[in-house]
């Protein structure tokens, strides 16, 4: 069964997409947590952190490049904001294909643990 994001990045789900490449995707998180809540995704439908490989690296590090990209492009570069990747049920994870939050536009606080 292909991920709901596999399906987003195949246009068989709609999504508000900010953010194309050759390795990434960007699209708004459907449920924001914070004014700028975007999810940055490989195409590559890797489940989680832990079933990454080097191979994977490009595309992984892409997610950081991006994120700076759209952060800068929202206005939120200066003030901050933050990344995240939740992995696994005490991570939190509801989507089995790796994404990296990025959280801006308000204080965010401490990170809760
Ligand atoms: P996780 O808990 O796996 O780290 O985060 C999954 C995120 O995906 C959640 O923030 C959730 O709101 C978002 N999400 C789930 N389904 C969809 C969807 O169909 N479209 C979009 N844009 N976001 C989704």
């Amino acid at each position: 069964m292909p991920s709901i994001f596999t399906k987003i990045i195949n246009r068989e789900i709609s999504s508000d997409i900010v953010y194309e490449d050759d390795l990434v995707i960007a699209f708004k998180d459907i449920d924001p947590k914070a004014p700028v809540h975007i999810l940055i995704v490989p195409k590559k439908e890797i489940p989680t952190i832990n079933d990454a490989t080097p191979e994977d690296e490009a595309a992984l590090g892409r997610l950081f490049t991006v994120a700076a990209k759209i952060a800068e492009e929202n206005g939120i570069a200066e003030d901050g904001y933050r990344v995240m990747v939740n992995t696994n049920k005490y991570g939190g994870q509801e989507v089995y294909h790796i994404h990296m939050h990025l959280l801006g536009g308000r204080p965010l606080g401490p990170m809760l643990v």
